[in-house]
């Protein structure tokens, strides 16, 4: 039975472009609400979605100064139970999502310095942060190191396996009859409305495998490419995304059976400055991550790698007895306040650009976020582009979260120009 049928008259044809963690979960939400979707993406759940780690952590992810992103991810991590089991229900497979309560250790006594500041902020604004003490910490993981001098616990940080998000929603998709798949890249946003030219009406796109093009036609389109966000021709002129490439080398690793489990918490670690996590999963494998390089290099570094197995030694020395099966690496799409774009963009007159929502730039978090982020662009696809200027009326809001924060024009110009309109084809 299909119980998300579109219902005539108050669907809008969505167009989503990109199918990591966030572009899927807003195809399933705008599906489950009954609007006919079509996805593109060339390889949906390649990019960044595909190395991360899956820490859902807004308490230990917490960074002084990104209060607004800490509201969002608190307002993401509460959505994630209901999220994961209706989407385990509509896909019939496991998403994989747990809640291992995550251990914060330090190494030495300047990590403990530097854990117990951050502890101090957390506990200020609201969050949940129990001391441990080390005894404590090596009698719930006794393969820690004798050696840590600090420990906490974040109970409420859980975790999900990406990919296994990633196919559960594929799965989810696919069983729907009024959603496509397109394997293909977005080239340029459409603009075929002569009696409005900023308004955008859908996209070209190519498929290379297939050397073929089409232009999908769409009331609403969900800009979701990650980093290919700003490489689609059509935005509306003057918007400057600002993304940036953070790449992170991640490991993946097999625990042999005499050590199993390796640890039952995910482990976030200090060591001499470095952060460095385990995340255990149940099929017995663990994830080592992450680095942070702003260098060019897009393959995995041989430094980095290094570096990640060194430091999560010095937290869990039996890391060096297992078996080391994968090397990823990826790049999180970065912004310069490292939260998302997400929403309208606004136009000259103060109005939003009519037919496109930008959700991209999740960095850090996007695991994390997406189900807030596919929340809040189907309530913006529904809702419909402002048509005045929104100083004179109610912010956005999702519940009594402010979406301003996140407007994806706010590092652009003040006034955005007209974009310019697609000379008329038929479809290719
Ligand atoms: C090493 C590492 C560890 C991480 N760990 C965590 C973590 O523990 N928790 C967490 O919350 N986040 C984590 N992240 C961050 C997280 O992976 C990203 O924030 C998230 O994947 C962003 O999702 P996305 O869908 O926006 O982008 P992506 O996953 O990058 O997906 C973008 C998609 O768009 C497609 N695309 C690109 N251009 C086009 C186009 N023109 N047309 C159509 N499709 C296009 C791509 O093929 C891709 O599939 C980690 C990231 C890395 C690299």
């Amino acid at each position: 039975m299909n119980l998300y049928a579109p219902s005539p008259g108050a669907a809008a044809r969505a167009l989503v472009l990109g199918g990591g963690v966030v572009g899927l979960s807003t195809a399933w939400e705008l599906a489950r609400r009954g609007h006919p979707v079509t996805l593109a993406d060339p390889d949906p759940g390649g990019g960044a979605s595909f190395a991360a780690a899956g820490m859902l952590a807004p308490v230990s992810e917490f960074h002084y100064q990104e209060q607004d992103l800490l509201q969002l991810t608190l307002v993401s991590a509460a959505a994630y139970p209901g999220f994961v089991r209706d989407l385990a229900a509509a896909g019939g497979t496991d998403p994989a999502y747990r809640r291992t309560p995550t251990m914060v250790v330090g190494l030495d006594s300047a990590d403990r310095a530097a854990l117990a500041d951050l502890a101090a902020a957390q506990r200020a604004n609201g969050l949940e942060v129990e001391h441990l003490g080390t005894r404590e910490a090596r009698r719930r993981e006794p393969l820690l190191s004798p050696g840590l001098t600090s420990a906490q616990v974040a109970p409420g940080d859980h975790q999900i396996d990406p990919r296994a998000m990633v196919a559960s929603l594929r799965a989810a998709l696919a069983a729907l009859p009024h959603v496509r798949t397109v394997a293909a890249t977005a080239v340029e946003l459409l603009h075929t409305d002569p009696a409005d030219p900023e308004r955008v009406t859908g996209a070209e796109l190519r498929c290379a495998e297939l050397r073929s093009a089409e232009r999908v036609e769409a009331d609403e389109t969900v800009l979701a490419a990650g980093l290919g966000a700003s490489a689609v021709a059509g935005l509306p002129a003057g918007l400057d995304l600002r993304l940036r490439p953070v790449h992170g080398d991640i490991l993946r690793l097999r625990v042999p059976e005499r050590l199993r489990p390796l640890v039952q918490h995910t482990v976030r670690g200090l060591v001499h400055g470095r952060p460095v996590y385990l995340v255990p999963r149940e099929d017995g494998t663990v994830v080592i991550g992450a680095t942070q390089r702003e260098d060019s290099a897009p393959g995995p570094s041989a430094g980095g790698v290094y570096e990640l197995l060194r430091d999560a030694q010095a937290l869990v020395p039996a890391v060096a007895e297992l078996e080391l099966v994968e090397v990823t690496s990826r790049a999180r799409p970065g912004t310069p306040d490292n939260a998302p774009l997400l929403g309208r963009c606004r136009r000259a007159d103060g109005s939003d650009v009519p037919g496109l929502v930008i959700a991209t730039g999740f960095f850090r978090h996007g695991v994390l976020l997406s189900p807030a982020a596919a929340r809040i662009c189907a309530d913006l696809v529904e809702q419909g582009p402002l048509e005045l200027d929104p100083h004179e009326q109610s912010p956005r809001e999702l519940g009594s979260l402010d979406l301003a924060p996140f407007r994806p024009d706010r590092f652009s110009r003040p006034v955005l120009q007209p974009a310019r309109p697609t000379p008329a084809r038929s479809t290719l």
